[in-house]
């Protein structure tokens, strides 16, 4: 998963500037993340998993006699980047011996999995059916043949490469046994790779353990993929910005209040480079192994779990405006904003007041 190279001008330029940037001062729109943490309470921690850097702070946790706030949740944060790199030595489609990496270097043979990635491929595969294959686990021999993340070599793949392997791109060939937790790909040159959801799904993860430990109010943001756990500690929503596409990080197509939800972006601006004024971005249109081509500039999708927001951001993307706004309409508790290359907002019937 998480396409290539590790690039220190993308991480600073994440941290300063995620795709959506939680606004926890109730003050203005233009806040940044560090502005909220002059005066609350809060322990926060950074870190590079996921090829993207990812933060988590602690607001409010129920109290223990013996422990500060500090150790306590300095301890809980420890917590949160073990889980962290556990997933990503697991999910990972580039680390040697990753669950996934053992599937895509199985030769066909039965690859025995944890109970998480199992679990995270079947969501796929619910999701590339439910999406009619615009979400598509299985493209990992397309994605590996571009490069959006590291500035070296950013050059348009052969067209014959891509024709070869988009042959091999059907999610139907990944065969999932639960009873014994395995995987069988029925086609050698058929590749997984779950860097479209598997932020989400992790953050789901990180969420549970929060929880369990008693964390009232707290910000988890994966590069951008949002999950708040409760609300701020004087029990008011969060304020998340989402990004005004190709604008910079403090300029705000719409703030969206929202406690306890996952707020998740695709969009062209994450990830693209730039050859004879055309942008190729980290979309793939799974029909063609190129760039998505349509109206759209992104998607941010409103969910109660964020491995759904995620899943469905990417397909909504690749389904384009009106099929992926039919697509949310037919979703129970999901919300969407699609923003238009006019820079025009459109929300899902259900979206909360845009402020
Ligand atoms: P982000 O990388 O910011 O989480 P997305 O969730 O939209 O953004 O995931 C995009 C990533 O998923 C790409 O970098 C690529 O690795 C992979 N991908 C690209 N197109 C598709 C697709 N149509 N279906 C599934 N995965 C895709
Ligand atoms: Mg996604």
């Amino acid at each position: 998963m998480y396409s290539n190279s590790f690039n220190i001008k993308k991480i600073t330029c994440l941290i300063a500037a995620s795709i959506i940037l939680v606004l926890t001062s109730c003050k203005d729109t233009s806040s940044t993340l560090s502005d909220v943490l002059v005066g609350d309470e809060v322990a926060s921690r950074t870190g590079f998993y996921f090829d993207t850097v990812i933060s988590i702070s602690i607001f409010s946790l129920e109290k223990d006699g013996n422990y500060s706030f500090k150790e306590r949740a300095d301890k809980i944060l420890d917590g949160c980047m073990q889980i962290s790199d556990r997933y990503d030595k697991l999910l990972s489609a580039e680390k040697e011996n990753s669950d996934i990496w053992n599937i895509n270097n199985s030769n066909q043979k039965e690859t025995v999995v944890s109970k998480d990635t199992f679990e995270l491929i079947e969501t796929s595969i619910k999701y590339a059916n439910l999406s009619n294959g615009a979400f598509n686990p299985s493209l990992g021999s397309i994605i590996s043949l571009w490069n959006f993340t590291s500035n070296d070599n950013q050059i348009i793949p052969d067209k014959k490469d891509i024709e070869k392997n988009i042959k091999h791109t059907d999610f139907c060939n990944v065969i999932v046994n639960k009873d014994k937790s395995s995987i069988i790909i029925s086609d050698n040159d058929t590749k997984i790779n779950l860097g479209a959801i598997a932020k989400g799904f992790i953050a789901d993860k990180i969420k549970d353990y929060l929880c369990k430990e008693k964390v009232k109010s707290a910000i988890i943001n994966l590069g951008g993929n949002v999950l708040l756990v409760g609300s701020k500690p004087n029990g008011s929503d969060f304020k998340v910005g989402i990004e005004k596409p190709f604008e910079g990080s403090s300029t705000y197509a719409c703030v969206v209040n929202a406690s306890d939800k996952s707020i998740v972006t695709s969009g062209v601006y994450e990830r693209y480079f730039e050859k004879d004024d055309k942008i190729y971005h980290h979309i793939l249109d799974p029909k063609t192994g190129y760039p998505v081509e349509n109206s759209l500039y992104s998607v941010s999708i409103i969910s109660d779990k964020s491995v759904d927001g995620d899943a469905l951001s990417t397909a909504c993307f690749v389904l384009g405006l009106d099929k992926g706004m039919e697509l949310i309409e037919k979703t129970k508790g999901v919300e969407a904003v699609f923003i238009t290359n006019d820079y025009k907002l459109h929300t899902s019937s259900g979206f909360p007041k845009i402020k």
